[in-house]
């Protein structure tokens, strides 16, 4: 181990180096406080490794790499096309050293290892090739006004923009907010969740070796009240992206008016699945499943809130515990049987328990799970029952606050309306799900829900080309698909004189 790398060994056995510092213009440097973040692996509370935190002073140097890279001739003036390249060059190394961004993130945050190699360095990949193909078709218009004037748009970067991601999904929440950023032109200062910080100083080194100039693209991990809050009240930066809880996402937008910064927040949900007493009940139970127990539940889409016509209520309920009996086996998550890891951390842990007793307090019926799951590996670690209350009301705790575990809650419906009304009657608005076989219902629902995206029989079937995001307090803006260009490139007006003389 040098100063700033540190040579591991994850549990699976794939040895690497990482770099443990902060990534500022090209190079691994310390902390200018030494302030450290110990990462702890969730499945058995050992410690993996520290790395270095990020003070204020840290992120303004950050910032001034950011802003030099922008104005310098290598990025500013570099043809789309080879920014184009240079994303694509970076995909290709994620590709190469996907097994082991895989091991880091399974050891880092406990989610299981072939759904990290699988679906979540998959996605990444393909975010930055699908960006990198954008980034010379980014086109302004020529607009027909008078003959006498030519008017067109030029769309261009916003400047330097700040990124604040969380640990659900550190590589793929890195590649949703990289990607559009860098293919519009932009330069980068992205700060990682202290709960996750080692996945992403692999990638960093991967960016470096991709070719892209100094300062392009910063790399931070740091805590959130002090490099989240540095990042968000920088007067030198110019866009802020957030994706996290309502909470922070909230004080976010309060610190990122000091400048009227731009802005895009991905945060938290509550997200209803209805199912119509015409669905096609097995697949409705198994997607239902999918849709809150993937990721630990960990997801801000997830389909927590299982809305269920009167007549299947209780046939729906058997078939939805038969999905999770048969399906989520909780272990150890580099175990290729383990569809269900621990929770990220301890607080989250504590968090999702204090829910399951407040169910409980509040008189809901607990219908399966509803404990830590004590038989897993050396009997440490994070690790809680899928867990489900039926005979929920709209007004208990657990149907309206976002626990963010493997924890789900259902209710009944009689009518569409009344389907509908419960669907909406949340301050949340990001993901939801329908479940029926008549065409005509399934839209007039799509239509009304509340929600920045509806599946219609089907879960959290998330897809880099289709616009994310929510509405009310789900969020501000879009990410993904062609959308998710708009956050990071602003629309110049261009008027020319052709001939009017005063
Ligand atoms: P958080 O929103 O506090 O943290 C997310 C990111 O914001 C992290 O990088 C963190 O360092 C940063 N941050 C925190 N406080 C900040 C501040 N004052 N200024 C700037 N940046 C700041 O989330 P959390 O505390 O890790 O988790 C709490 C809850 O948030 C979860 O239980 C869940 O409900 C929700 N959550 C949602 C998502 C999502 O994908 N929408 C992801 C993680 C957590």
């Amino acid at each position: 181990m040098s100063d700033l790398t540190i040579d591991l060994t994850a549990p699976n056995g794939k040895k690497f180096t990482l770099p443990t510092g902060l990534f500022i213009n090209n190079e691994f440097v310390k902390s200018s406080s030494n302030q450290l973040i110990t990462s702890i692996n969730p499945t058995d509370e050992s410690e993996i490794c520290s790395v270095h935190a990020a003070s204020a002073s840290d992120v303004d140097a950050a910032v001034r790499a950011a802003r030099s890279a922008f104005n310098h001739e290598s990025w500013r003036d570099l043809p789309p096309t080879d920014r184009g390249a240079l994303m694509y060059k970076l995909a290709g190394l994620i590709e190469s050293h996907a097994e082991t961004l895989a091991s880091i993130e399974t050891w880092d945050n406990g989610k299981p290892y072939s759904v990290a190699l699988n679906e979540d360095l998959a996605e990444v990949v393909s975010c930055f090739r699908y960006y990198a193909g954008w980034a010379d078709k980014i086109h302004g218009q020529t607009i027909s006004t008078t003959p006498q004037k030519l008017a067109y748009t030029l769309r261009q970067p916003i400047g330097v923009c700040g990124q604040i991601i969380p640990w659900n999904y550190p590589l793929a929440m890195a590649a949703w907010k990289l990607g559009p950023a860098l293919a519009c032109g932009n330069t980068v200062v992205i700060k990682a969740a202290e709960q996750t910080p080692l996945s992403i100083l692999y990638l960093a080194a991967l960016i470096k070796e991709a070719g892209f100039p100094a300062g392009v693209v910063n790399v931070l991990n740091g805590y959130g009240k002090e490099a989240g809050a540095a990042i968000a009240t920088h007067m030198d930066v110019d866009k802020i992206a957030f994706t996290g809880s309502t909470a922070t996402g909230k004080q976010i937008m309060k610190m990122a008016a000091v400048n009227m910064k731009n802005i895009t927040l991905e945060t938290g949900g509550k997200s209803p699945l209805i199912v119509f007493e015409d669905a096609d009940l097995e697949q409705a139970a198994k997607w239902a499943h999918i849709g809150i127990m993937s990721n630990q539940g960990q997801i801000c889409t997830a389909t927590s809130r299982l809305l269920v016509q009167a007549p299947i209520y209780q046939e729906f309920i058997s078939k939805f515990h038969a999905a999770i009996s048969s399906t989520s086996k909780v272990g150890d998550p580099f175990s290729e049987s383990t569809f269900q890891g621990p929770q990220v951390t301890r607080a989250q842990y504590e968090r999702v328990l204090s829910y399951i007793e407040s169910g409980r307090s509040e008189g809901a019926t607990l219908a399966t799970g509803g404990h830590p799951q004590k038989d897993v590996g050396s009997g440490k670690g994070f690790f809680i029952e899928p867990t489900v209350f039926t005979d929920v009301r709209p007004e208990m705790k657990i149907y309206r606050e976002e626990v963010f575990g493997p924890f789900v809650v259902v209710a009944k419906f009689e009518t569409e309306d009344e389907a509908l009304h419960m669907a909406n009657d949340t301050t949340y608005g990001l993901g939801s799900a329908v479940f029926t076989r008549d065409v005509e219902r399934a839209h007039r629902v799509a239509a009304r829900i509340e929600a920045g995206m509806v599946w219609v029989n089907s879960s959290n079937d998330s897809d880099f080309r289709v616009p994310f995001g929510g509405v009310k307090q789900s969020g501000v803006g879009r990410e993904l698909g062609e959308a998710g260009l708009e956050a990071y490139c602003q629309t110049k007006a261009v008027h020319v004189n052709l001939g009017t003389r005063l």
